[in-house]
């Protein structure tokens, strides 16, 4: 076996006295890629921090090909080969994505003597490779700006791969991304693993799944086990601590209030109260548990600013049945909301892709608008002047399935 690429003993990180890194013990080879996952606070963060050398140990040790780090100052730490992506984009949004690229190539070097220069022929061909390495040769000239999230997320690994790390650090690349997008990154992280070691830390366990090798878990600061994904999930000791966490809705439910959470944004612009109002709804859909109910609400935030592709989720939700929920909660929420033109239209839009009997949608339709007929004269009262307004969160009763 060939010397770990990295290799961490023994090392603990205290804040005031608080250990967000116990004892941890962590090696991995060269060539790895190694997943990172573990619940919330249990020092993943700090754990890259270490490496980078953004959060000096305490105690322990950290080597680097075989280079302690704890003597290495951070800004020379990155020029070791370690290269970390955050989780917001960091990319010049006013400058094309070849430029990007560009620049990253040439990081040492300021921005305006970048775009000055000319490009050398090896540079060119670096940067048509890279364009292709991260499918994103089509758009090669359009300004950043114009790249849908997940674009820049796969513009920024470029950026880093630019720099030729021999080690990744990359923290949650998928958050808030569709699932086409998701696959992507999966896809590139899975390609550039041929020729760099890398360390993802992430939340989404669809996304592990499809990348991971080798998962490592944390808890409280230290290495609670590792092992392939079936490996650590069949793990009680993991489903306590971590899996047993997650909500319990299925991936299934989880489409459908993704669903109901894309209508309801097509408004665009709702008060926080109305935001409010609609994320207890989709909580309370498929869970009676108030601490479940409180993580689907946080998860379902993420979703409500982003662009859902339809055509890809809709088919993804099987059974009729399902379908017929989606069809509920959407209708509801348009319904309840007063949500504007723009839904009614991904609302057709949604009605297309569910394809369900006609006769079944009118119905449906039909049900909900009579539960709101009856609670009317109730938001009539909240808008006239002398009565006090009532608390909107009283929609209509919905069965828990
Ligand atoms: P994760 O990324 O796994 O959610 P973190 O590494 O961010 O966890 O944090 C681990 C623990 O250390 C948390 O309890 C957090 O509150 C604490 N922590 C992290 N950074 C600091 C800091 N600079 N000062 C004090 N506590 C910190
Ligand atoms: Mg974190």
């Amino acid at each position: 076996m060939a010397a770990p690429i990295l290799e961490i003993e023994n090392l603990t990180v205290s804040f005031d006295g608080f250990k967000a890194l116990n004892n941890l013990t962590f090696a991995m080879q060269p060539g790895e890629l190694r997943v990172i996952i573990g619940p919330n606070g249990a020092g993943k963060t700090t754990f890259l921090d270490i490496i980078t050398g953004k959060v000096q140990p305490t105690s322990g040790t950290v080597r680097f090909k075989g280079k302690d780090l704890r003597k290495i100052p951070e800004h020379q730490i990155s020029r070791l080969g370690i290269g970390r992506k955050f989780q917001t984009p960091r990319v010049y949004l006013n400058l094309t994505v070849r430029e990007n690229l560009d620049l990253a190539t040439n990081r040492r070097k300021n921005v305006l003597a970048t775009l000055l220069r000319k490009p050398t022929g090896g540079d060119r061909q670096t940067i048509i490779r890279l364009l292709e390495t991260i499918s994103l040769s089509s758009k090669a000239d359009f300004p950043a700006n114009l790249l849908s999230h997940g674009e820049k997320q796969r513009l920024e690994i470029g950026m880093l791969v630019a720099q030729s790390p021999d080690l990744l650090l990359v923290d949650e690349p998928v958050a808030g991304l569709t699932d086409e997008e998701t696959e992507r990154v999966g896809d590139l992280l899975i390609s550039l693993a041929q020729s760099h070691s890398i360390i993802v830390i992430e939340h989404d366990m669809e996304f592990v799944r499809q990348i991971a090798r080798q998962v490592t878990v944390l808890h409280q600061g230290s290495v609670l086990c590792e092992g392939t994904m079936d490996e650590i999930q069949d793990d009680p000791r993991v489903i306590e601590v971590y899996l047993g966490q997650a909500p319990t809705v299925t991936p299934d439910q989880m489409r459908i209030l993704r669903i109901a959470a894309a209508m309801a944004w097509a408004d665009g612009n709702f008060a926080p109260e109305q935001m409010r109002v609609i994320l207890n709804r989709l909580s309370q859909q498929f869970s009676n548990d108030p601490a479940h109910q409180a993580e689907l609400r946080e998860e379902l935030k993420n979703y409500l600013g982003k662009e859902i592709s339809l055509e890809t989720l809709v088919p993804q939700i099987t059974t009729e049945e399902e379908r017929e929920t989606v069809l509920r909660l959407s209708y509801e929420i348009i319904r309840s909301n007063r949500i504007n033109e723009a839904g009614t239209v991904v609302y057709q839009k949604l009605l297309e892709f569910l394809n369900l009997p006609p006769a079944m949608v009118q119905t449906i339709e039909a049900e909900i608008e009579a539960q709101y007929a009856e609670v009317a004269p109730v938001q009539d009262m909240a808008s006239s002047q002398d009565t006090p307004p009532v608390e909107t969160e009283d929609l209509p009763p919905s069965e828990t399935r």
